[in-house]
């Protein structure tokens, strides 16, 4: 497949090292909003072009597809300029900022027949595919609740857009809670109904705590399909030594990951129960080579991407539910709609 990369993101940087593993993959040009940013990319990932018109770019380039890992707020419009120019696209999380404009997104690929993924890298982590299957299997029980632990340090090269453009989709609960939504959406295959979150201002990188425009730390709890219930935690402020945690609780057992929520793709797994404890062995893998493999799949008719455009509109609901909690101080209702 012959791809374009809408966005000179440091995560696109990351994105294309694994998708070099990925066989019959070509890489053909860069947009970006700056011309210097977009050159500077394109030589440093070999691309063939580097461009900042986005017509111009999606005309020339003849792409198969399109990876967008700009900004959150202009995630849909370039979506939407790329499924009109036949491109089948991975788009980053959030989809978009608003619930309608993911939706516009979703109904506009398939009204093209292009595929549309999100790319929720954490649905790629061996350790919660094995969790899943402990769920499915019943091994545990009836799962009744989880814990989710997902508080990172912000590496300094991060603290831009993240800390201080809300209009970007700046703001850990746009940024953390999409991921761990998809990923209990993921690991329990039901859907979350209601979210009550509490949001918190620790004035990351120095600044002056009244003129931080965004969260940089929130806790929610969200009750899925059946009651199960999940508490998360995202936060931008933890020390670098903080490992993320996964519990999951069933009536007979029960699972928990240390180190599973991170770009890293290693993860230790341990069951509990009446047996005792063991560790469960989990397989190191390239998460974003093993989310892009199935994209790649999914366009050319085998299966689905890991994470759809559907999986991405309802994790971004979450979210956009856990700011509206936050700010009304009340439980909030998920709209599932797609
Ligand atoms: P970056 O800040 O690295 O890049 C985002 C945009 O910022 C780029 O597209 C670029 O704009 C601009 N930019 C990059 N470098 C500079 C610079 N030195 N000075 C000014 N502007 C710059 O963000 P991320 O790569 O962390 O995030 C991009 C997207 O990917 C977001 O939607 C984020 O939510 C998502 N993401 C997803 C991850 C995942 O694992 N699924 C992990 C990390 C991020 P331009 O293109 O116009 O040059």
């Amino acid at each position: 497949m012959r791809w374009g990369f809408i966005g000179a993101s440091s995560i696109a940087e990351r994105v294309i090292g694994s998708m070099r593993k990925i066989p019959g993959q070509e890489f053909g040009a860069v947009c970006s909003g700056s011309a210097a940013r977009a050159q500077e990319f394109a030589a440093a990932q070999q691309l063939q072009s580097a461009h900042t018109d986005l017509a111009e770019f999606l005309q020339a380039g003849r792409f198969d597809a399109v990876y967008v890992s700009s900004t959150n707020e202009q995630h849909c419009a370039q979506t939407i300029a790329a499924l009109d120019a036949g491109c089948h696209v991975m788009c980053e999380k959030p989809l978009a900022m608003a619930h309608a404009d993911a939706v516009r997104m979703v109904r506009h690929a398939a009204a093209k027949g292009r595929v549309l993924g999100t790319n929720h890298h954490l649905r790629a982590q061996a350790a919660h595919g094995l969790i899943r299957d402990f769920i499915v299997s019943g091994e545990l029980g009836e799962v009744h609740g989880v814990q989710v632990s997902h508080a990172v340090h912000l590496p300094p090269h991060l603290q831009g857009w993240r800390l201080d453009k809300p209009g970007a989709g700046g703001g850990v609960v746009l940024d953390i809670l999409v991921h761990n939504a998809d990923l209990l959406r993921y690991l329990l295959q039901r859907e979350p109904q209601r979210i009550h979150t509490v949001t918190q201002r620790n004035g990351m990188g120095g600044r002056d705590k009244a003129a931080l425009a965004v969260e940089d730390g929130a806790m929610s709890v969200i009750e899925f399909e059946g009651g199960v219930l999940a508490q998360t935690h995202e936060s931008f402020v933890a020390d670098a030594s903080a490992l993320t945690r996964l519990h999951v609780l069933g009536t007979r057992g029960n699972l928990y990951a240390l180190g599973s929520l991170t770009q890293a793709g290693t993860s230790q797994l341990w069951l509990r129960d009446a047996k005792g404890e063991r560790e469960i062995p989990v397989p190191p893998v390239d998460l974003y080579e093993v989310g892009f493999t199935a994209f790649v799949n999914a366009c050319a008719g085998r299966g689905q991407p890991l994470a759809t455009g559907a999986d991405g509109t309802r994790s971004m609901a979450v979210a956009l539910a856990g700011l509206a909690s936050a700010a009304s101080g009340r439980v909030e209702t998920i709209d599932l709609s797609v």
